[in-house]
């Protein structure tokens, strides 16, 4: 017999924010990772030299002071942040660049003849922030906190994600600002969803910033397992999970894993219906990431970039789109779509002093085996001349490789799922509480379900609260602040 209340798979920040919130219930709760260290998507390490610390894979956390679960958690008094003034720059050929600012006006300022047309585009969303983070934050199917929020949401995703999408701007540089974010859904272009996952983060930019943690996105997750561990939890890592058969007796299991791991480590006992439905969820657009260290900052030909966290490359609107909307069908552009964060700008504890690390992914198609090095310095050179010539160390991961590390990452979808707007209503089904299946005590609470990608725990909190309803009998969420 087991003591155990609750047993996690995956120590992901899905399935920490659940252990989190089981064990501040006064749960006895255990974390089983796959990995030897923990964390999954929010890894920090080194990856190319001594000393040159390196974010595995999330490195900008716009939601990490948007989510309710890390407002709940206290995340701002348990980790420093770093949030540059500039949230994210769109360097522009001819040395040109349009910049995201923490301050709406001065953005507007940036952007030419189209600056007031932006800022009336951004001011209501910008205005009701919060209201925006717990429309997105929740699963779909529910009627929002605050509608006027949603309706102002709603209206400009319509505008965004539609042929109209040019209709209010006269140059080049405000339409490339929006599509720069709308592009890191991987999805084709302009579309519903890529239109409101980019003026969601627009709008958490211009509102709070997109912070960087000192130290790592492993920052965050340690935040998680210390409180973990001194609330009696307990994570052992190294360890595969393979069926539900195997694990110790507990009243309630969560798993961070993608539908189709579900599937196989469920077995037999999902009834049809639901398996069913899960073996539908589709998987969406990969990433090949490429990490780089530095002898020096990037010296972008537009100075302002340098201010920024993240810098969208990949120059206008009609540029992105076309490369993005090529990756859909299949194929491999020339000069694709690169999102590049430079942390150590702002936090001097990931390089060797002098030194620096830039964090870089690019699109490609589902399983891709392209290695996008060169690709990738190219389109950095564009905005960048003598980037190349900075570069001491690289470590380059194709799509696959990028799964092989993580199979939460299926074909090297680093959403765990597309995030279509069909499939962000229907994560992984379309239910009030996507979380609980039709499994006694069994629960989903990885990325494949509401509200989607990203790191802010939000499916394990919603998870875990809808296992404290089901199975432990009791409505009260835990008091999560640090003591
Ligand atoms: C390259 C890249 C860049 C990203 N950039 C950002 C960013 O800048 N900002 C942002 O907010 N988000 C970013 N994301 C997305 C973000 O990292 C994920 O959405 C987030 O980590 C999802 O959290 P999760 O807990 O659901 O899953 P994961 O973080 O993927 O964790 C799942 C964990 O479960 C473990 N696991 C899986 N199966 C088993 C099993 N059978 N047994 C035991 N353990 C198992 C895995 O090893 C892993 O540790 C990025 C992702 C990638 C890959």
């Amino acid at each position: 017999m087991s003591d155990l209340d609750a047993i996690i798979v995956g120590a992901g920040p899905n399935g920490l924010a659940a252990a989190v919130t089981l064990a501040r219930a006064g749960l006895a709760v255990r974390v089983y990772e796959k990995g030897g260290t923990i964390g999954g998507g929010a890894r920090t390490m080194e990856m190319t030299l001594p000393g040159y610390r390196h974010d595995v894979c999330s490195a900008v956390h716009p939601l990490a002071f948007e989510s309710r679960f890390f407002r709940e958690f206290g995340l701002r008094r348990r980790v420093d942040f770093a949030v540059p003034d500039a949230s994210f720059a769109q360097p522009l050929d001819g040395g040109r660049a349009a910049i995201a600012y923490r301050d709406l006006d001065r953005t507007a300022a940036t952007l030419g003849r189209d600056g007031d047309a932006y800022a009336r585009l951004m001011r209501p969303l910008v205005d009701h922030a919060s209201g925006v983070a717990d429309f997105t934050g929740h699963a779909l199917i529910r009627v929002p906190a605050d509608p006027v929020a949603a309706v102002w949401f709603g209206l400009r995703t319509l505008e965004q994600g539609s042929g109209a999408w040019n209709a209010r701007f006269r140059e080049d540089a405000a339409p490339a600002l929006l599509t720069g974010v709308a592009a890191h859904t991987i999805l084709a272009l302009p579309s519903l969803a890529a239109a409101g996952a980019g003026l969601a983060l627009s709008t958490y930019g211009h509102a709070r910033g997109w912070p960087i943690p000192i130290g790592g996105s492993q920052s965050i997750v340690d935040a998680m397992a210390d409180d973990l561990r001194a609330h009696g939890g307990e994570i052992v890592t190294d360890h595969e999970v393979g069926s539900l058969r195997e694990l110790p007796a507990a009243r309630a299991v969560l798993l961070d894993v993608v539908p189709r791991d579900f599937l196989r480590i469920a077995g037999d006992d999902v009834p049809s219906g639901y398996r069913g439905a899960l073996e539908r969820f589709r998987y969406g657009g990969a990433v090949a990431k490429v990490d780089f260290a530095l002898s020096g900052p990037v010296p972008w030909a537009n100075e302002e970039v340098r201010s920024a966290g993240t810098v969208h490359v990949g120059g206008t609107r009609a540029e992105m789109a076309a490369s993005e909307n090529l990756i859909s069908r299949g194929g491999l552009p020339d000069a694709p779509y690169v999102l590049v964060a430079q942390p150590s700008g702002f936090d001097p504890s990931r390089a060797p002093a002098g030194g620096h690390v830039l964090w870089t992914y690019t699109h490609v198609p589902s399983g891709s085996t392209a290695d996008r090095a060169e690709v990738v310095i190219r389109q950095i050179e564009r905005f960048a001349p003598g980037f190349r010539d900075l570069i001491v160390g690289v470590n380059s991961r194709n799509a696959v490789e990028v799964e092989a590390e993580n199979p939460n990452y299926p074909g090297g979808d680093i959403a765990a799922g597309a995030p279509a707007l069909w499939q962000l209503l229907k994560r992984p089904v379309v239910s009030p509480d996507p979380w609980r299946t039709p499994l006694d005590g069994v629960y989903l609470c990885s990325a494949s379900t509401s509200p989607g990608p990203g790191v802010h725990g939000l499916a394990g909190w919603h998870a875990a609260r809808s296992a404290l309803r089901h199975t432990f009998g009791t409505r009260i969420s835990p008091d999560l602040s640090p003591r």
